[in-house]
């Protein structure tokens, strides 16, 4: 395909038929092309077919549904107490995410979505759900209480989608999903989207979807040895400390020639200019420049003036340069083969490269696709520490000073040394020219930088000392709500959960527990484990009786589980 170079960036996306506002939306959003799902999902969506379609999170499946529907739900004020559209999605979090997609997407469109979801107050909903809106983002449990209650209409639904169908079900979800659907015209539109299709989901699309369009995308086939030279790693960082991670690990690893790699248009030009600010040299390029910028840029950083080319996949398709030293995803790619296609730009002609993932704690699963597809294995690094940088800056110190000595020409500065050396040991006086030239004065202080990916019960690592083994299984879900509980950074202690894998626990659940019933930030919540028929949680010990007296009173998907203090 060839790079996009013109003014164009949604290009990819015009091509789909979508409300040139929702056009505009992505633009803004700094979206380039759609991903592989929603390539194949818009286009049936939007001649009103029903469709059956297997993706997971992180492959941009919200977009896929949202756009077309938002396209066909153009909101009509007169009759927007009539809702338009329902999409019922497993989780609280994911109501939360898919409402604010569709309020994001939908932003010129004025379209009013709404998540409903259990655990809040129903009068709440039920004012909301006055007032009008054209969206509902539901649980099935709770958008079932108000239909019961007749505080929610579905007469006028034209669209329903079932996000996440294959979790829907796995939470005993079924009858609900059956009796929300019995409220909605039969001549509606239906989309469901699952990770998997198993028989139980393939069954539900027989009874509830008309002749729908089967989507499933393929896996493009990686050709075995193709990344044999790459090494990978990843660092599990939170969005936030993401930034100052890629700074410490650039600084660590001194790449000679990078390519950043970030989702949206709008993330290049952000990175571009903190790195720059931050001193490092580099460029964006994304599907935003003309080809006389786009060539500028290229021919900098071939001759080696920019460190750093920021990129999104669009704008480094096709490119052409030899010898890429390290590869970064600063966000994990939305579809597995664009990793493939992005860190085969480096370890070329023989050559070792380095690729290099930051992936936020919730975007884990997308790392095990990745390792699927390529059936390589993503080393889990822990960021870099303090010592692991000086360290770094010692050895190039060391190397520079020999290069300097064997270059010879030093007369003028021996005769300085001669001066102190009537006052100080000659070697005190190298240790202290050491460390003037490693660390000028007035430099700022570094701090550690938090990486995601310690395990309960493992033994403290050495500095930079990399995570073998089983691969952690930490999410944090959300930023802490005002009104929560934030403990002082103190002493963990664990608690023991009577419900594992077996019952389909993911952290995220554990997270959104306590985060929801005993109000703590999600980001006092320490290292989760998930074993098979039980799960420990690390929290902050002066609280740790408030969070199990709040996780006992409430359900962990739909069960009540016992809860109490880890003994181990
Ligand atoms: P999802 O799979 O819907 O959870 O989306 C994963 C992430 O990809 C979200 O942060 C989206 O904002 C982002 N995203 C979705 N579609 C695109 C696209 N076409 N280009 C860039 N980013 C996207």
């Amino acid at each position: 395909m060839t790079p996009r170079t013109e003014n164009s960036p949604t290009a990819g996306f015009s091509t789909l038929g979508l409300d040139e506002r929702l056009l505009a939306a992505l633009t803004t959003l700094g979206y380039e092309e759609p991903t592989p799902i929603q390539r194949a999902a818009i286009p049936p969506l939007l001649e009103r077919h029903d469709v059956l379609a297997q993706a997971a999170t992180g492959t941009g499946k919200t977009a896929a549904f949202a756009l077309p529907l938002l396209h066909l739900v153009t909101p009509d004020a007169p009759t927007r107490e009539r809702t338009a559209a329902l999409v019922l999605v497993p989780t609280r979090e994911l109501a939360m995410q898919v409402a604010e997609a569709v309020h994001k997407y939908g932003k010129p469109l004025g379209v009013i979505a709404v998540p409903i979801y259990g655990g809040a107050s129903m009068e709440g909903q039920i004012r909301t759900l006055k007032r009008g809106v054209d969206v509902v983002v539901a649980t099935p449990g709770r958008a079932l209480d108000h239909i019961r209650r007749r505080t929610l209409h579905l007469a006028a639904v034209k669209m329903v989608v079932l996000d996440e169908a294959d979790e829907m079900l796995d939470m005993g979800f079924a009858e609900d999903l059956e009796a929300i659907l019995a409220a909605t015209p039969p001549e509606r539109q239906t989309a469901l989207f699952s990770a998997t299709l198993p028989s139980r989901i393939t069954a539900i699309a027989n009874k509830h979807l008309r002749k729908p369009v089967t989507i499933r995308i393929e896996r493009e086939a990686v050709a075995a040895g193709t990344l044999a030279k790459v090494r990978q790693v990843a660092y599990i960082v939170a969005r936030t400390n993401k930034m100052a991670a890629l700074s410490r690990v650039l600084d660590v690893e001194q790449p000679v020639s990078t390519i950043v790699f970030c989702r949206t248009r709008t993330e290049v030009d952000e990175l571009t200019e903190t790195l720059n600010a931050h001193g490092y040299r580099a460029e964006a390029l994304h599907g935003g420049l003309n080809q006389e910028q786009r060539d500028r840029v290229m021919k900098k950083f071939r001759a080696n003036k920019t460190d750093l080319l920021i990129a999104t996949d669009v704008a480094a398709r096709g490119l052409d340069v030899q010898h890429v030293s390290h590869v970064v995803n600063y966000d994990v790619p939305v579809a597995a083969e664009a990793y493939v296609h992005r860190i085969g730009r480096t370890g070329r002609a023989g050559r070792a490269g380095v690729a290099i993932t930051f992936a936020e704690p919730r975007e884990q699963r997308m790392l095990r696709n990745i390792e699927l597809l390529t059936k390589q294995k993503i080393e889990i690094a822990q960021v870099p520490s303090v010592a692991d940088l000086r360290e770094r800056r010692l050895d190039s110190t060391r190397n520079a000073l020999r290069e300097t000595i064997i270059a010879g020409g030093l007369e003028s500065y021996r005769a300085i040394v001669e001066s102190l050396a009537a006052e100080f040991d000659v070697l005190d006086i190298a240790a202290a020219a050491v460390k003037r030239a490693e660390s000028p004065a007035g430099e700022k202080e570094e701090a550690e930088i938090p990486s995601i990916a310690e395990r309960p019960g493992s033994q403290p690592r050495a500095p930079g000392q990399r995570i073998a083994g089983p691969r952690p299984s930490l999410e944090r879900s959300r930023p802490p709500k005002p009104g929560t509980v934030r403990s002082r950074p103190g002493e963990l202690a664990g608690i023991y959960i009577g419900g594992g894998r077996k019952l389909k626990i993911r952290p995220g659940d554990i997270v959104g527990a306590i985060v929801n019933e005993a109000k703590l930030s999600a980001e006092s919540i320490g290292s989760i484990q998930i074993a098979e028929r039980h799960s420990t949680v690390l929290v902050p010990k002066d609280i740790i009786d408030h969070v199990i007296t709040a996780l006992n009173s409430t359900s962990i998907k739909g069960k009540k589980l016992v809860v109490r203090r880890d003994r181990a």
